[in-house]
């Protein structure tokens, strides 16, 4: 759609930030377009409608997502947090970055099979959101699917992360 091809020209990107040679996506401009991101939100869920009893967004722009989605669609939202966010995290899960590591929790709010719809902003390496499934399924949890808005092809983020259904790729 037109929309949606408008939201594609409104991710911003800018060379060697946050360090050089890294080509960094920001979706900030495309967030701040009503048209624009009602489109991308329809797409992300398109293949999961019906199939999703809570959405959860890894801090901090899939925060935006998620509560988007909830209110598209009345499903209740679960907050993947960065660690030591949380008074009492019921998950953690650590993973592997280019230069040491990083750890995610989650709250107690998964109930026993509960399906979870993942989203994100960017699938990079897919680290994070490989971290985000394990976190749903040790707490007992189903991941229904992860959706991104903008997916970096050339680093391979599907191998670990499964199928993810992304709106835009680069
Ligand atoms: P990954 O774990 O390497 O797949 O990195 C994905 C995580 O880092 C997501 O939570 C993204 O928000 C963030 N990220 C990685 N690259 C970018 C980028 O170019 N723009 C915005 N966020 C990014």
């Amino acid at each position: 759609t037109n929309a949606l091809a408008r939201a594609e020209s409104l991710i911003a990107v800018t060379p060697d930030y946050p360090e050089p040679g890294v080509l960094f996506r920001d979706i900030s401009p495309l967030l701040a377009d009503g048209p624009a991101l009602r489109a991308v939100a329809d797409e992300l869920i398109r293949p999961f409608d019906g199939a999703f009893d809570i959405v959860g967004g890894i801090e901090a722009r899939g925060f935006l997502l998620a509560g988007y989605v909830s209110a598209l669609t009345g499903v209740g939202m679960l907050p993947i947090r960065k660690a030591g966010k949380l008074p009492r995290p019921a998950a953690a899960v650590s993973y592997a970055l280019e230069y040491g590591t990083a750890t995610i929790e989650g709250p107690d709010v998964l109930a026993p099979g509960q399906r979870v719809l993942l989203l994100d902003d960017v699938l990079a390496t897919g680290g994070t959101l490989t971290a985000a499934q394990e976190l749903v399924r040790e707490r007992g949890a189903v991941v229904a699917g992860a959706a991104v808005v903008l997916e970096l092809e050339g680093l391979r983020g599907r191998e670990p992360a499964g199928d993810v259904h992304t709106v835009f790729t680069a």
